[in-house]
């Protein structure tokens, strides 16, 4: 794949390669290599936290706190992948006896193995320039599976991708590993972006970005003579349904806390809650007022880019001329001012325009009239990450059917807290049906995630040597 108009297409092709190259020896890698390679990484991304946590500051202004509890969760995920690894996971099989006699019943034997994919292709996220960057999440759960990275950095911290990947690059040759393993992209365009997706080495895709960049790439994995599976993690609007029952216990500190999530990182969160439903009552008026009174003065740090800020004024502006403003915003500081809109459970069901992501610190309150037309605003929005159920604690038949509509159409379903903070674990699930997620039966969080990696084989009769 040579004689390309575009030098970075060529560059593109080189790399692949090598993670071509690298494929085999990586997937048949012992769990004492992969592990180490994968603490070695956590190890050296410590070592150097001070410096890369000042570059990510200066490229993505999220402050010093965030970004190393950044750091940590990053190293905290590569370890905790280390932990699968060296237990088994990605190298477990199933066995079914032979047994003798005629079908059905009767059967030769199998064992079904799972097997690493090959080259993955990873997109790094804007607003998590550790957690799901280079080194992040993506990249942690295709290593442990077997699979050689690709990295395409984010366009919005090139500097501090290039300096983790320096870093990873310099563990992989003091372990004597093919520089295949773990290989990087920057300075590519959007059109180098899709020929990545499209190139016949890469064997998946991983991905965390916006609806519009994750569909086009999604679609251009599709198109491919045979395609790959895309695992795009994209947008979400993360409805938070917050029941008489909780108000009338806290609603002041429940406003307090929602105030809090929804400013958090400047509203750059794919689990920001951007919908807030409540039942039409004086006591949803208040938690409103008490809501506004919250986030009007909270004062926002500036967004990751420029272009991300644009996006925001414009979707804000989308709402605004579709919903009522609850309090005349405060000027724009630093970062955008906080938004709060406001509108009636029909019009939000009847309007798609409402239903779409203000990725910012900004959220729509819904009232609705009955248990059911909470359900119905639940069914428009139609595919989320997460929904959050306040006050929904009693086993009534009502809160049944709201737990119901809020798994069909999420992937995690909160029954206390707010959803921004998605805690890396086993029983972690961070991918929602579409548009939040491309797989919603897959994970980008937690360590499910790198079962997205591996492919079951069923080896038939297999002889010894097979099976070693
Ligand atoms: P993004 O624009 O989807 O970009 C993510 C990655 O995909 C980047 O590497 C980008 O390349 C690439 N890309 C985007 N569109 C592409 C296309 N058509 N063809 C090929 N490659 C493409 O996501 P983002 O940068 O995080 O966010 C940008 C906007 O999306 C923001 O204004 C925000 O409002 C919205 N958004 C983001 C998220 C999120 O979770 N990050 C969620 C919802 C909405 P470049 O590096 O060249 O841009």
């Amino acid at each position: 794949m040579t004689d390309h108009q575009d030098p970075s297409l060529a560059i593109i092709d080189q790399t692949v390669a090598k993670a071509v190259a690298a494929a085999g020896f990586w997937a048949e890698s012992s769990a004492a290599v992969r592990a180490g390679l994968l603490r070695g990484l956590a190890d050296a991304l410590e070592r150097q936290q001070a410096e890369l946590v000042a570059i990510a500051d200066r490229e993505s202004g999220l402050g010093e706190a965030r970004l190393n509890g950044e750091v940590a969760r990053t190293a905290f995920q590569l370890r905790g992948f280390a932990s699968e690894v060296e237990a088994g996971v990605p190298y477990r099989h199933v066995v079914s006896e032979a047994v003798a006699g005629a079908p059905p019943a009767g059967r030769p034997a199998l064992v079904r193995v799972q097997r690493a994919l090959g080259p993955v292709a990873m997109f790094s996220a804007s607003n998590f320039p550790f957690a799901f960057s280079v080194l992040g999440g993506d990249t942690a759960s295709a290593l442990a599976a077997g699979c050689p990275v690709v990295v395409k950095t984010h366009s919005g911290h090139p500097q501090l991708s290039r300096a983790v990947f320096e870093l990873a690059a310099a563990v992989v040759r003091q372990q004597g590993l093919p520089e295949g393993v773990l290989t990087l992209i920057d300075n590519t365009s959007r059109a180098g972006g899709t020929y990545l997706v499209q190139h016949p080495g890469i064997a998946a895709v991983a991905f965390t970005g916006s609806y519009q960049g994750g569909k086009a790439l999604w679609q251009a994995a599709n198109d491919r003579p045979r395609p790959v599976p895309f695992y795009g993690e994209l947008g979400s609007i993360n409805p938070l349904v917050a029941l008489p029952a909780a108000l009338e216990k806290d609603s002041e500190g429940l406003a307090k806390t929602l105030a809090a999530s929804i400013t958090l990182g400047c509203g750059q969160f794919c689990t920001s809650p951007g919908l807030i439903v409540l039942l039409a009552s004086e006591l949803s008026e208040r938690f409103v007022a008490q809501l506004a009174a919250a986030i009007a003065p909270i004062a926002t740090h500036r967004m990751l880019t420029p272009g991300m800020q644009q996006g925001f004024e414009a979707a804000a502006a989308t709402v605004a001329s579709h919903a009522r403003a609850v309090f005349e915003p405060a000027a724009d500081g630093v970062g955008p001012a906080p938004r709060l809109f406001a509108t009636e459970a029909a019009a939000f069901i009847a309007n798609p325009h409402l239903h779409e992501e203000m990725f910012g610190p900004a959220a729509l309150v819904v009232s609705a009239q009955s248990p059911a037309q909470i359900i119905e605003v639940l069914q428009a929005v139609g595919g989320s990450l997460t929904t959050t159920l306040w006050g929904a604690e009693a086993p009534s038949e009502d809160n049944r059917q709201l737990l119901r509509a809020a798994e069909a159409i999420s992937g995690r379903v909160l029954f206390g807290g707010v959803p921004t903070g998605v805690a890396v674990c086993h029983a972690q699930q961070h991918g929602g049906p579409w548009p939040s997620s491309t797989t919603p039966q897959t994970t980008s969080v937690g360590y499910a995630a790198l079962e997205r990696f591996l492919r079951p084989v069923a080896l038939q009769d297999a002889p010894a040597w097979v099976l070693g």
